[in-house]
Formats: C-alpha cells, structure tokens, sequence
C-alpha cells in the first residue's frame, strides 16, 4: 500500500531476475563451489583444524587449567599469603593455610582448592602471586567430567598438574 509504513523500501524490492529465484540460486551454489574448490586445493589456508585429532596451537600466554609450583625440596611454593584468593574475582580460591616450622617460609597451605567451574580464568591469581607460586601455562582445557566434585582441584591435583615435559620447580629463589 503507497504511503504504509509496511511498505518495501524502493532500493529493497526484489528485481524481475530475483524473483524468477532459478538464477540466485545458481549463483549461490556456484559461489559455495568456487569455496569448497579452493579449500581443497589449498588445504595450508583452512581456518579450521580437525580436532580432536589435531591439537590447536595456543597464543603465548594462554591462560588453561592451574597448577602450583614446587621449591628444590618438593613441597609447595605458595605460601599461603591468600593475594591470589583476595584478587580472584570469581571467589574460587580456597586456602587454608599451616605453620612450616620453617622461619625462611613461615606458612603453607594446608588446603589449597580452586573450583574450575567457578573460575573464568582470567588469570588475576597468577598476576597477584608475589612468587611464581601458581601458573596457568598447562594447556590442558579440556575439562570434562561426570561430576561436579571433579572440578574442585585440590592442592595434591594442583601440584601435579603440570604438563608433559614442564618442568614443577620455580625458577623463583627459595
Ligand atoms: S583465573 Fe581468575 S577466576 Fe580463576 S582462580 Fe584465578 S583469579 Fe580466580
Ligand atoms: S599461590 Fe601465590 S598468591 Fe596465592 S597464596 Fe600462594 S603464594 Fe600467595
């Protein structure tokens, strides 16, 4: 109807060959052709990868599951200061912490879990530890399981989930 506000705008009124719909269709296909065509032959320019059977190559600095960091005498690094708990801003960090009967490093933690579910790993726990206590350059994000409780990491999960090859020590001194 001339004058309605559902009207078709002019420059949006489908021409006579648009509406005959054989040859946009044509068109469509062939430019779909034309991508599947050169996907093959250029298999180097895919955007895509094959996963699981391909692993995806991660930026530096990706930010994947935690893991806690030993001193040269295989106990933790953390020293139960809470900075991590305090700056995470999703609450996960729980952290109990004991004396060491050690004056060099006075306390530790006695419990130390983070709720994977909870956290949305943005990496503020690594940011605010003041000695290389706690790291998230595993890799590992494919965290899945059957039940909730699974994803309560605690300190015995944590300080030995370190990736292939890495090595668990600090480089920090003791
Ligand atoms: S990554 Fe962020 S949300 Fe997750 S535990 Fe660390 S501070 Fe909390
Ligand atoms: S991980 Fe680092 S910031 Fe967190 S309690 Fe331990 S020493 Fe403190």
């Amino acid at each position: 109807m001339p004058g309605s506000v559902y009207a078709i705008p002019r420059h949006e009124r489908l021409s006579w060959w648009e509406r005959v719909y054989l040859p946009e269709i044509l068109r469509g296909l062939w430019i779909t052709s034309v991508h599947l065509l050169k996907n093959i032959v250029r298999i180097d320019r895919r955007i895509t990868i094959e996963y699981p059977d391909v692993q995806p190559t991660f930026p530096v600095g990706y930010r994947a599951e935690h893991r806690l960091m030993w001193r040269p005498d295989d106990t933790p690094r953390c020293t139960a200061c809470m900075l991590c708990a305090t700056a995470c801003p999703a609450d996960c960090i729980e952290i109990v912490a004991e004396d060491v009967g050690d004056n060099r490093v006075e306390k530790r933690p006695r419990i130390f879990t983070i709720n994977e579910l909870r956290c949305v790993f943005c990496g503020l726990c690594v940011e605010a530890c003041p000695c290389d206590a706690i790291r998230m350059d595993t890799g590992k994000f494919e965290n899945s399981a059957y039940t909730r409780q699974e994803f309560l990491y605690d300190i015995t999960k944590l300080m030995h989930n370190h990736p292939e090859g890495a090595s668990p020590y600090s480089i920090a001194l003791y």
